[in-house]
């Protein structure tokens, strides 16, 4: 047993960060109180409404502040606006007694190690001996501030460092000081991975740890290798994003995201901080980064940087020309090097292709590349023990696609490390043991915990038990089997179905369950509208409607399949994925999963067994008692599709009904097929067989008039179009049983069927139609 539980913390410092990070506690479920200074001056309204310096409102002020911010839903920190129910706001003066209460402590106030340390003195005499004390700096040395913090306490202590924004980056670094317990650390990473949800990497303690020290490099590497061959602004963000495994914004978006005088700051720090000679001359920054602070040009946040938007007269994007400091219109990339690679698919056989490139394109990322890979085999000890900290960091803080390590291996460590020796480079001495002990990969004794397989490492494994261009069935132990989409951007098509109905025929004879993973950046966005418009225009209406009652029927295979069936969703999870999702036995949904029934939004309805479900679904528990009124129930279902719900997060999607009460989140991608599969292996001892042939009740003709009613009255509110009206009482008729009378009972097929009917007449129209095309096209909706 550990001697450490954390159930509340307190979050000193409110600002961007400290605001985030105390709403990411409430959504793993802590409570959290959240302390800030008390101001030292009224503002002019405070003095005329008479309110002097004593008042709580005042006293409270900046904390409130953060309060705003946390409960707008447009900041999205919170999982659901029930999560802000566990947040406490308070002020350092009035409630620093409620310290001795803190589990765990984090100061995430100003970055200014004076400031800092007073506030450690402060604190101190008011923590328990069993309290964890953090800092969320990005840069000050632990070992510094932690001489501030009394003996005993610095045991405790240790750098807690979030990125920003919180709840969607990954990565936390914690940073051991000189004192720090290991089981405090081996605590910390355990709570922070499965509590938090977080991706832990553990850094020493040294100047930018490990991400942003990395990041730092990468970037401006970046800016002096551009000089030779002289590329331009766009061209270098079109080279140095996705083709070499980093974000797609490339290198100058990023930094204008980042903030011009943040990148600055990092800089100096770092340069100011390192003894290596090559790190200070790759952070010497080019002359035009002050210039830039001088003139506000900070990047987003003053809404212009390297790149300027503007929306009048009309849109438009400029470019800054680094020589004359005036804005041009953006140009588009024509680059011949680029089309050549467009061609070729595997990220690794581009990535070869780009850097072993003798054009002046391949020469720049070469050198680029080279750079990176040469600064972080360095690091290894000092910076970090082991290359899969750096890779994640890079991964989780930075949203690298690969990590640097990753990368090596895949241009081949001995082939570069002979390039880079005949160019002069000095190999970094860990590198250079590697290859000496005829090793050929840094991640060939790399073993992963059975808590952390992932659907994407099934795939590279290539032991599927069953494959198909589009799906993949594997054995992951215990009787347990795992289904993982992999169709083109996870749609649903005839294939998709095909492979789903031999996974379950597999599962029936030798397996105990199976989970319904994907392998996808989204769970699964659907059915294929391309395939679905193509054959509209052509008319083929009776292959149109097999595929919709192939597509039912496999959902319905899936629901009443004798085993049980865990469904592992996460993104994007809408129309044909929700249907899937809805028809397994239990959901083990990721925390971010935008689940939503959206057909509305290409002129249909969810035909492939959701409407029906989801009506299903919230009239289940009240259909059998004929005393209870079905309307409020059908209204949910009824609301949820005609309005295109989709959850802002799994805890959202259970308190929108899209998931079931028994249905459970985990907030760790990483540990979701274990617990999926943990879900299964439960469920196989214990699920009860369903009946088909159960007959449901619907509300029947009273109830439609009714729902039809509120669409006519939204369409004469102009809340909706004509056509929405159309599909809305379409939708209306499905969920009320079709016509027939009131409190009727009704089979599935009967409503699958009514499903059908409308969604094939819909195929038909013209307005359809056209939604369907410009979603294609755009990817927003049309509504007309
Ligand atoms: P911020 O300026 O937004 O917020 C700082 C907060 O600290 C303010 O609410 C301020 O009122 C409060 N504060 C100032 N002096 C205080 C004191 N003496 N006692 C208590 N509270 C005090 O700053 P931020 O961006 O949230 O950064 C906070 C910390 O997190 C810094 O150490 C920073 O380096 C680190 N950090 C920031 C980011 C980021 O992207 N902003 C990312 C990672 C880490």
């Amino acid at each position: 047993m550990n001697v450490f539980d954390i159930k509340k913390a307190v979050v000193i410092g409110s600002g961007v960060m400290g605001s985030a990070i105390a709403a990411h506690m409430a959504n793993s479920g802590l409570k959290v109180l959240l302390l800030d200074i008390v101001p030292n001056k009224l503002t002019e309204e405070e003095e005329g409404k008479g309110l002097t310096l004593k008042n709580s409102v005042v006293r409270n002020r900046i904390v409130n502040m953060a309060k705003e911010r946390i409960i707008n839903t447009k900041s999205m920190m919170l999982y659901t606006p029930s999560n802000s129910e566990l947040i406490e706001y308070g002020n350092l003066e009035d409630d620093i007694e409620h310290l001795r209460d803190a589990d765990w402590i984090v100061e995430v106030i100003v970055e200014d190690l004076k400031i800092k340390e007073s506030l450690f003195a402060k604190i101190s005499p008011y923590i328990n001996e069993k309290t964890l004390l953090s800092s969320n700096t990005s840069g000050i040395s632990i070992n510094e501030m932690s001489k501030v913090i009394p003996e005993e306490l610095r045991e405790r202590f240790f750098g807690s460092h979030f990125f920003n924004p919180v709840r969607f980056m990954k990565l936390i670094e914690i940073i051991p000081n000189e004192k720090t317990r290991e089981d405090v650390v081996e605590y910390m990473t355990e709570f922070c991975d499965k509590r938090l949800g977080k991706g832990v990497v553990v850094a020493k303690d040294n100047p930018g740890f490990i991400a942003n020290r990395i990041g730092a490099v990468s970037f401006f590497s970046v800016l002096h290798r551009m000089n030779k061959p002289g590329f331009s602004i766009e061209e270098v963000d079109a080279l140095s994003g996705i083709l070499i495994g980093r974000p797609r914004t490339g290198t100058f978006r990023l930094l204008d995201m980042i903030g011009i005088d943040t990148i600055v700051k990092l800089a100096a720090y770092l340069k100011a901080h390192t003894n290596d000679e090559l790190e200070k001359d790759i952070l010497t920054l080019p002359d035009y980064f002050n210039k830039m602070v001088e003139n506000g040009m900070l990047g987003d946040k003053s809404r212009q940087g390297f790149y300027k938007k503007v929306k009048k007269p009309e849109r438009a994007t400029y470019t800054l020309d680094l020589k004359t400091f005036e804005y041009e219109s953006k140009k588009s990339v024509k680059m011949e090097f680029l089309a050549g690679l467009k061609k070729v698919r595997k990220f690794e056989e581009k990535l070869n292709q780009a850097v072993y490139s003798e054009t002046l394109e391949g020469q720049f990322l070469w050198e680029v590349v080279k750079d990176t890979l040469l600064f972080v085999g360095k690091l290894i000890p000092e910076v970090s023990d082991n290359v899969i900290s750096i890779d994640s960091a890079m991964k989780w803080g930075y949203n690298w696609e690969y990590g640097p390590f990753e990368l090596w291996d895949m241009i081949g460590v001995e082939k570069s490390v002979e390039r880079m020796k005949k160019e002069g480079d000095e190999i970094p001495a860990f590198v250079a043991e590697i290859l000496e002990s005829g090793k050929k990969s840094f991640y060939e004794d790399v073993v992963v915990t059975e808590d952390k397989l992932t659907p994407e490492m099934l795939l590279n494994s290539e032991k599927a038990v069953q494959s198909s261009k589009v799906g993949s069935l594997f054995d992951i132990g215990d009787g347990v089997a795992c289904y993982v989409l992999h169709s083109p951007n996870s749609t649903i098509n005839d294939e998709v179905i095909e492979s789903i109905y031999n996974a379950l025929d597999e599962v029936r004879a030798n397996y105990k369950g199976m989970v319904f993973a994907s392998a996808g950046k989204n769970f699964c966005i659907g059915a294929n509208l391309d395939f679905v418009l193509k054959n509209a225009k052509e008319e083929k209406w009776e292959l149109l409607d097999e595929t919709v009652k192939a597509f039912q029927d496999v959902n319905m295979a899936i629901k009443y399949f004798e085993k049980p069936v865990v469904a592992a969703p996460y993104g994007m999870t809408l129309g044909g994925g929700a249907e899937i999702v809805l028809h397994s036995h239990k959901v083990r949904a990721h925390a971010e999963t935008y689940m939503g029934l959206v057909e509305i939004g290409v002129g249909l309805l969810p035909a492939g067994g959701g409407t029906k479900e989801l009506l299903l679904n919230m009239t289940e528990s009240v259909g059998g008692n004929k005393n209870i009124d079905l309307s409020p129930f059908v209204q949910g279902a009824f609301e949820a599709i005609t309005r295109a719900v989709v959850s802002g997060s799994g805890p959202d999607a259970k308190a929108k009904g899209l998931l079931e009460s028994h249905d459970a989140i985990v907030i760790n991608k990483d540990n979701q097929l274990f617990k999926a599969k943990q879900d299964v292996l439960e469920l196989a001892e214990t699920m009860p067989l369903k009946n088909s042939k159960k007959m449901h009740r619907v509300g029947g003709n009273g109830l439609e008039a009714l729902l039809k009613y509120v669409a006519y009255q939204m369409k004469e509110g102009k809340f909706i179009s004509e056509y929405d009206a159309n599909i809305v009482n379409k939708i209306a008729h499905v969920l009320t049983g079709g016509g027939v009378r009131d409190d009727s009972l009704v089979t599935e097929q009967h409503l699958l069927d009514l499903e059908r009917e409308a969604f094939m007449n819909l195929l038909r129209e013209t307005k359809t139609q056209d939604r369907m095309e410009q979603m294609l096209m755009t990817g927003k909706p049309l509504r007309n």
